[in-house]
């Protein structure tokens, strides 16, 4: 069975970025969270092992930089000097083995909000993963470097969701882990069919939830009810063993046998069956009052 990750990513790759300004930022994202470069030697590595993901990033940069591009099965790699160049000058990415003279995230490649959407779609895309909203709430996004880790959350921080960050392996994830800010997440990227699936299984769960706290209400009144028609078939019994039903004030009388042939009748439908029928407080006050006599025969 396809994973919930992996129908949100089906979900993503269906709807590619129109715009030229958003391609280069999922471009971007690409090479900062499964790419190296090399400007020197002139070569450009992605890696990802989903060969979906992998084509997608093939067709954006055959397209936003009118080339071709050849891949493996799980890389692609380009040994063209001067795309090269051109690549990463107009992505704005750092090469991780010299020191950062600036943001991992280039601001001119995210300013706009489209492009902050795309980027993190991307960043998602290949570095990124969610729970099934039926096992529990997860979504996290695993960066190879803490400062990409630290900017792509100020970035989901300007959409007012607020992720977490863990070192994990030496990974630093970011992530969440409440089901309404994961749907949250998934409007940022529109993932909107998955959003959907995961705001149905919220609501399912809360009505279960709702479902069962009435149902332990509901048992608990039962309780109530069954023990205390219990208290009261044991007092009409101490009495008709002691004194004898015929001894009762017949309204007395015709309550206790009422009570015995209808053990598991609410106070309400016991009235009822009385001639003339009481009222519900009727019926206690007639109950209590052979309860109080049964007290009296045991001497208590
Ligand atoms: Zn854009």
């Amino acid at each position: 069975m396809l994973s919930f990750s992996k129908k949100v990513k089906e979900e993503l790759l269906n709807k590619p970025s129109k715009s030229r300004h958003c391609a280069l930022a999922e471009i971007a994202a690409y090479i900062n969270l499964c790419g190296d470069f090399s400007l020197y030697e002139g070569i450009l590595a992605i890696h990802c092992e989903d060969d979906k993901i992998l084509n997608n990033v093939k067709t954006l940069i055959e397209e936003f930089f009118h080339c071709k591009v050849i891949t493996s099965e799980t890389s692609i790699l380009i040994k063209d000097k001067k795309l090269v160049g051109d690549i990463v000058h107009a992505t704005g990415v750092k090469n991780k083995y010299k020191e950062y003279l600036g943001p991992v995230i280039d601001p001119m490649v995210v300013n706009m909000l489209c492009c902050k959407r795309a980027y993190i779609k991307a960043a998602f895309l290949c570095s990124g993963s969610v729970s099934d909203p039926e096992k529990g709430y997860h979504l996290e996004f695993v960066n190879s470097s803490y400062e990409h880790a630290r900017q792509l959350c100020s970035l989901l921080e300007q959409f007012g969701v607020s992720p977490k960050q863990i070192e994990r392996k030496g990974h630093f994830v970011v992530y969440f882990k409440e089901g309404e800010q994961i749907v949250d997440v998934l409007n940022i990227i529109s993932a909107h069919s998955s959003l959907l699936q995961v705001e149905n299984s919220r609501v399912l769960k809360e009505m279960r939830n709702n479902v069962n706290r009435k149902v332990n209400c509901e048992t608990a009144n039962i309780n109530k009810i069954v023990s205390a028609s219990l208290r009261q078939t044991e007092a009409i019994k101490y009495i008709q063993k002691n004194m004898g039903l015929d001894n009762l004030p017949v309204n007395l009388k015709q309550m206790a046998l009422i009570r015995m042939e209808y053990p598991d009748m609410s106070l309400k439908e016991l009235g009822s069956k009385l001639d003339p029928p009481i009222g519900k407080s009727g019926v206690n006050h007639r109950l209590g009052k052979l309860c109080e006599i049964a007290e009296q025969l045991k001497g208590v």
